[in-house]
């Protein structure tokens, strides 16, 4: 099974996906996560996004859609793929669904998540993450049960906060989603595959939901 989570910065992908992948053996496929290792590796192509991501605006279609053939490559046997933040423009979903034909596979379903404007700016700048494992918190929604200690791999003093996740950043991160990725619900409602979700509501309840889409 091939799956989507479409929905603005702060929406819940990530969160979601991690959940999913665990439940059912598949692959989560962040490119966000891609490009932040690459940016800490050092490498050419990680000293070339950081200034783009430290703002919020796209990397190129090229970059991303190589990292997404490399890993499909990559990972043959994969039971299937959860894309958390990518495809984000009309090139990168084409190119997805090209991959996919080349391999003989297909995209099952793309669930996007709804949330309104006020609502991820909390989430985004309440957000931090552990270094060690990559678990995402929120200061207030999921707080760590046990404070400065992360509740998924027990590290001390592990979190940290986004660079980009400021104000005047996702500001920028909003307007590329309404601009270049919000025409993807159309493309893939156009295509059959479109499933909408409430992500306002708490993480368990939206689980719950996706994992109904899904047939679970
Ligand atoms: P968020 O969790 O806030 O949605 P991501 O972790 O998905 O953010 O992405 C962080 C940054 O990485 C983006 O602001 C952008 O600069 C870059 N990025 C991630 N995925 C893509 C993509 N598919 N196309 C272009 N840029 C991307
Ligand atoms: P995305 O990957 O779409 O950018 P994340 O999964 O990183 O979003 O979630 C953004 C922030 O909101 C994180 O701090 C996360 O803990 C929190 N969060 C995720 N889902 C929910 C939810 N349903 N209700 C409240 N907070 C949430
Ligand atoms: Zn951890």
């Amino acid at each position: 099974m091939n799956l989507i989570l479409l929905g603005p910065p702060g929406a819940g992908k990530g969160t979601q996906s991690r959940l999913v992948e665990e439940k059912f053996g598949l692959m989560q496929l962040s490119t966000g996560d891609m490009l932040r290792a690459a940016k800490t590796s050092g490498s050419d192509m990680g000293k070339l996004v950081a200034k783009v991501m430290e703002k919020g605006d796209l990397v190129t279609d090229e970059i991303v859609i190589a990292l997404i053939a490399e890993q499909l490559e990559s990972h043959p046997d994969s039971k299937g793929f959860i894309f958390d933040g990518f495809p984000r423009t009309l090139a990168q979903a084409d190119s997805l669904a090209n991959l996919f034909e080349k391999k003989n596979q297909r995209l099952d379903k793309v669930i996007e998540m709804r949330v309104e404007d006020e609502a991820l700016i909390r989430r985004v700048t309440g957000r931090f993450n552990c270094t060690v494992c990559g678990e995402v918190y929120h200061k207030d929604s999921k707080p760590s049960k046990v404070k400065n200690v992360c509740d998924n791999c027990r590290a001390v003093d592990s979190f940290i906060q986004r660079s980009d996740d400021n104000e005047e950043s996702f500001r920028t991160r909003l307007v590329n989603y309404y601009r270049d990725t919000s025409p993807l619900i159309g493309y893939y409602h156009a295509k059959g595959l479109l499933n909408s979700i409430d992500g306002l509501l708490d993480i368990n309840k939206t689980q719950q939901n996706i994992l109904e889409i899904l047939g679970a």
